[in-house]
């Protein structure tokens, strides 16, 4: 679910210029070529249809970092190649291609590759005969930084929607939207690299008796030392839910030895995790494995229902459902 958001933006940005670049440079492969400039209509050919084929991909594969990249380098390499085909008839090409590189990497990328293209274009030659090189300079820098500052806003912007999408508030741990996605990703993957995923559903035992005994505000302060603590045990690619209430989700791929895990996470918990005079609070884990045929809700049920054994069972304890 991370970074979910700026991919699909940077993948409707790169078929957004797909379309653009099909339909605005589209048309000078043929005004170029009867203008009897083969090489402008060639470059032109070659970047419709470069775009195209990269934007194809990306759309396939998803690999929009990577390929906004290729783009982002391709299309300043190439308006640069047509301004030395075409002259100064293109120059101005490079206003738009300036900007739009913004869209495809990070700021501070997209400034150094404008930079880079900027100093090329002071080597272009029968350019500045025409027009002057300061003025084109200046206004190419102009372009370039207010589009960077705009960008740098809007990537901020973009992360903190995308926190507050994924993000529990109280506890900062992943929230049950970001959840949903992730199942759907670990079923993928599982699926395709037969990899030995747990599920483990985290239910605080008794929790509304410490709400009753110390108060809501205490209650909020367990929640966050158990999510603080559990973070500090787990892997960096495992992830760590709160499924609602005072019930949390661990998802975690390639566990070696899952009893032996859940074991050290539950001493942890009991050793670390206290009311304000010192009284531990347990917590009961259901646990269920991947296993071939597994869909988001039989692989949630199938927690949920070894929590309620582990509840039954006295509670402080971890159930697998495979038992
Ligand atoms: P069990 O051992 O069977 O799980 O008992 P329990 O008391 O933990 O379970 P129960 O479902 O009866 O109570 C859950 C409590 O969690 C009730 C609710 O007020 C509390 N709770 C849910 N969300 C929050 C929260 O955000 N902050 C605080 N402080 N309490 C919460
Ligand atoms: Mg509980
Ligand atoms: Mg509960």
């Amino acid at each position: 679910m991370q970074n979910e958001l700026q991919e699909k933006f940077r993948l409707s940005v790169l078929s957004l210029l797909g379309v653009v670049s099909v339909l605005g440079i589209t048309p000078f492969v043929f005004i170029r070529y009867f203008q009897g400039n083969v090489l402008a209509a060639i470059i032109d050919l070659i970047l419709v249809l470069g775009i195209v084929t990269l934007v194809g991909y990306a759309v396939r594969t998803k690999k929009t970092r990577v390929v906004s990249w290729i783009v982002a380098v391709f299309i300043n390499t190439g308006v640069y190649a047509i301004v030395l085909a075409n002259g100064v008839d293109s120059v101005l090409w490079v206003y738009p291609v300036i900007a739009s590189t913004f869209f495809m990497v990070k700021p501070i990328e997209a400034l150094g590759i404008n930079i880079c293209l900027m100093v090329a274009c002071v080597f272009l030659p029968n350019v500045f005969d025409v027009i002057s090189l300061v003025s084109f300079l200046v206004t190419l820098l102009m372009v370039s930084v207010t589009t960077y500052v705009y960008a740098s806003r809007s990537e901020k912007q973009l992360r903190l929607l995308e926190s507050l999408n994924t993000v529990d508030e109280l506890t900062g741990a992943f929230n049950r939207r970001a959840l949903t996605s992730d199942i759907a990703q670990a079923l993928a993957i599982a699926e395709r690299k037969k990899t030995p995923y747990m599920l483990a559903i985290l239910d605080l035992d008794h929790f509304k008796m410490v709400n009753d005994k110390y108060g809501h505000a205490v209650g909020d302060e367990v929640l966050k030392d158990l999510v603080a603590i559990t973070t500090a045990k787990i892997r960096k690619y495992d992830r760590f839910y709160r499924f609602g209430g005072e019930e949390f989700v661990l998802m975690l791929p390639d566990i070696p030895n899952q009893q032996a895990f859940i074991h050290n996470l539950s001493t942890a918990i009991k050793k670390e995790l206290k009311t304000p005079d010192g009284k531990e609070v347990t917590v009961s884990f259901g646990v269920a494995s991947w296993v071939p045929g597994t869909t988001a809700d039989s692989w949630l049920k199938n927690a949920d229902d070894a929590l309620y054994r582990a509840k039954a069972n006295g509670r402080d304890c971890a159930i697998f459902s495979d038992d």
